[in-house]
């Protein structure tokens, strides 16, 4: 079986600010880590291009493109939201995540590549068709999903959202293809955590599960295995696409949930399972938050050896 890896170096020029918690170094870490682990010895290194307008317009507005090209800074720094900021380098580094998402599919579906892991930021899944918010500019995993759709021929995705925040961004946008059956998105998230929605899912064929504050990797797997994985086999997808967030884990000081690493572990080995199943073992996933280093390349290091069959 082949895998991909996936980043750029405009993952580590973007940066928000001293101090922000959405920092470079994130995607230093899993970097290293994966490295000291031998784990890269097992993929091949792909490094992404930007994504092409017409494959960012599927998800998103021409307005919130040309305010993100008006918004971006020559030098310094400029807001977009009270915890969102450009740098010179932001807008590239969106562009290029989302380019990452959209190359992983192309070899995932192009039959090269079995499973693909993107190692980028900025994060994406709290970015509406219309808005950047949250540490996000552009959808990544939402632009992954249509280009499978759309490019590929696909007719059922699912996307997969484990970061401890509700994929708001990536909801309001696939709604209409979840309406449509062609995707289901399945998400666990920490009740009332930024960004407050998910109680009421938009469409059919999302399963959101809110998880109490301080619940551990015991209320997550009880709820991937009711909750996900009977939603996953019924629709039977040909491709899972993961937006892959590692802060749920206990060490991250931004949510309140008390997942470890062998949790990661676990709901990896579901996914699998379920790709194995239905969809010729294929998965792209994509990085989206996970904010106490360590945690986060310890838990992105057990997301991928199981990816990778490494264990
Ligand atoms: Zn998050």
């Amino acid at each position: 079986m082949s895998f991909a890896y996936l980043t750029h170096p405009y993952s580590t020029q973007h940066e928000m600010g001293p101090h922000h918690p959405e920092c470079p170094d994130r995607v230093r870490v899993i970097d290293d880590h994966l490295r000291a682990h031998g784990l890269l010895d097992f993929m091949r290194e792909v490094s992404a291009t930007a994504a092409a307008p017409e494959t960012i317009l599927r998800a998103h507005s021409p307005e919130l493109l040309a305010e993100l090209e008006y918004t971006s800074p020559q030098q310094g720094y400029a807001g977009i939201d009270g915890d969102t900021t450009m740098n010179p380098y932001s807008l590239n580094a969106a562009l290029h995540a989302a380019g990452a998402a959209v190359r992983a599919v192309d070899l995932v579906c192009g039959g090269e590549m079995q499973r693909a892991f993107c190692n980028v930021r900025p994060p994406g899944h709290h970015a509406e068709r219309n808005r950047a918010m949250g540490f996000c500019f552009l959808n990544s995993a939402a632009i992954a999903v249509l280009h499978a759709l759309e490019a590929h021929g696909l007719e059922r995705v699912a996307l997969v959202d484990f970061d401890v925040h509700h994929g708001n961004g990536s909801e309001e946008i696939l709604a209409a293809e979840c309406d449509a059956g062609r995707v289901l998105m399945v998400s666990t998230f920490q009740h009332h955590l930024y960004p407050g929605t998910g109680d009421n899912p938009m469409a059919d064929n999302m399963v959101n599960v809110p998880l109490k504050a301080y619940s551990t990797g015991e209320a997550m797997r009880a709820a991937v295995s009711q909750r996900w994985l009977p939603a996953l086999d019924a629709f039977g997808p040909q491709l899972i696409v993961i937006s892959a967030g590692f802060d749920a884990h206990r060490d991250d000081e931004l949510a309140s949930l008390g997942w470890v690493e062998a949790d990661y572990r676990w709901i990896t080995q579901q996914l699998v399972a379920v790709a194995e199943k239905h969809s010729q073992g294929r998965i792209v996933s994509t990085l989206e938050g996970g904010y106490s280093l360590g945690a986060l390349a310890r838990s992105v290091g057990e997301h991928v050896k199981v990816l990778i069959g490494a264990d």
